[in-house]
């Protein structure tokens, strides 16, 4: 770690001493980007990076609610808006037991630059809960959504602040929040991205992240004169960003042999195939049950209780959970099995030590500010349609999508190549980093 580096890290770490993740998330991009700075006598002068790593705005809520039992219940709420230097805050809301503030800046700030990445006129936000929408009744996560909302609604709006879904936020909860803010704003709008297809919702959406994941593995490889029909694919995760990786590895001729949650992962030698993901879509997204009856399902399938897939050979995984579920270990099982390319669906899904391994191993491997920006890529599209009151077919919105994978995929190659080779961290990193910081520029020190 350079000098500078260190003496800025342990800045962040003084005045944030409790957010790990978000420590992490800026140490990553500090490091590519300081010889930016460092070579930009302006950026330098206005502070841009101490500036970007403060949010704008961090809001925090009390969300009571009541249960089916008629107990009082109380959540935690949050929005963090992080940047707008490009557009309105953009980025999704995660309902999950472990949310904290932490976990939310460090998903804020990573949103920055992939927003950046994906060329849309977007800024950066992320918020949630530590409410678990998992065993609640539809009527449990309505009380809380509608509590949930009845705070937000103040602070957001189609030109201010644009939620999404993301982990535990799924159709159902999206609908439910639309539903409040529409009564509480008096207002029908394109405020909340991943609406139903009937009522401002665009086509793709549900599988913008894990095709647009797919999609970067495809550029990736095509470096080296490969693709990924015919290779063995490991998914981690069983969710949305999940079950669309696997539609699209199977539609483009590889072959997935694993799928996890909270409690353990599934290896299906013989592929998971449509019929198969099907069978899945309906278990978790209609019933939401458990990835291990999977393995009761389908004959010839081994459940390793409380593991992750990271154990079983492949050529290409897709973390796709959540954040810190490749261990520095896990990486290099990984790389010692044979895999050659990892492309992140979940946010910062590796740990430091595991980025390590496979930049010194030089594998093809995308960082999910590059490879998984897909998502919020068309829920920008699915803005541009809202504001134009305009519906776009699915090839459209697919070829648009495409598109801007192959962009983002062009924008890591021209800052992260490295003789023969090309670190995508150091070019996601930069390439998302310079965008902002001139729009930073240009509007002045606000
Ligand atoms: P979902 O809630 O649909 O699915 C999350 C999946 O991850 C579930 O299978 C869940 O299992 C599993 N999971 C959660 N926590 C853990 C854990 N500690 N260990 C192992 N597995 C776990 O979320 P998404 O698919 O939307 O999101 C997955 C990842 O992708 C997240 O990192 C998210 O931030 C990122 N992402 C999502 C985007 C989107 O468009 N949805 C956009 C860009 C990134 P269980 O049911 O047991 O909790």
């Amino acid at each position: 770690m350079s000098e500078d580096v260190k003496n800025f890290m342990e800045n962040i770490q003084k005045k944030n001493p409790t957010e790990v993740k978000f420590y992490q998330a800026v140490k990553e991009v500090v490091e590519w980007v300081m010889p930016v700075v460092k070579a930009n006598s302006a950026y330098q002068k206005t502070k841009i990076l101490e500036r970007i790593v403060e949010p704008e705005r961090v809001i925090q809520f009390r969300v009571p609610w009541m249960d089916d039992a008629r107990e009082v219940q109380i959540n935690r709420g949050f929005r963090i808006e992080m940047n707008s230097a490009l557009g309105p805050y953009k980025g999704g809301l995660r309902f999950h037991s472990s949310v904290t503030e932490d976990t939310l800046k460090f998903l804020a700030f990573e949103q920055i630059f992939k927003n950046s990445l994906t060329g849309t006129p977007i800024g950066a936000g992320k918020g949630g809960s530590d409410f678990d929408p998992k065993n609640k009744s539809d009527n449990e996560v309505m009380a809380f959504t509608q509590s949930f909302m009845s705070e937000l609604f103040r602070h957001i709006g189609p030109q201010t602040d644009v939620p999404a879904g993301d982990v535990g936020v799924g159709g159902r909860e999206i609908g439910f929040l639309f539903g409040q803010y529409k009564r509480l704003a008096n207002e029908f709008s394109g405020v909340i991205t991943g609406k139903g297809y009937g009522w401002g919702g665009s086509l793709i959406r549900p599988e913008a992240t894990g095709y647009g994941a797919v999609f970067f593995a495809q550029e990736m490889l095509a470096t080296r004169g490969d693709s990924i029909k015919g290779k063995t694919v490991t998914v981690s995760g069983s969710g949305n960003v999940a079950q669309y990786t696997v539609e699209k590895v199977n539609e483009l001729g590889g072959k997935v042999v694993t799928l996890s949650d909270s409690d353990g992962s599934i290896y299906d030698e013989n592929g998971i195939d449509a019929e198969k993901l099907a069978w899945v879509m309906d278990l978790k997204n209609n019933h939401r049950g458990r990835i291990w009856e999977y393995a009761e399902k389908f004959k010839g399938t081994k459940y390793l209780k409380g593991k992750k897939p990271w154990d079983i050979p492949c050529d290409v995984a897709f973390p796709s959970a959540i954040e810190n579920e490749i261990d520095e270990n896990d990486a290099k099982t990984l790389v010692a099995n044979g895999c050659f390319c990892v492309s992140e669906g979940a946010n910062m899904p590796t740990v430091q030590g595991g980025i390590e391994v496979f930049l010194n191993a030089k594998i093809l491997y995308g960082p999910g500010k590059a490879a998984n920006a897909g998502g919020v890529a068309v829920s920008s599209l699915e803005m541009t349609q809202n504001a134009m009151h305009l519906f776009w077919s699915r090839e459209k919105v697919e070829e648009e999508l495409h598109q801007i994978m192959k962009n983002i995929h062009e924008a890591c190659v021209q800052h992260g190549k490295v003789d023969d080779w090309i670190n995508y961290v150091k070019g996601a990193n930069i390439a998302g980093f310079i965008k902002v910081a001139d729009a930073m520029l240009a509007q002045g020190i606000v």
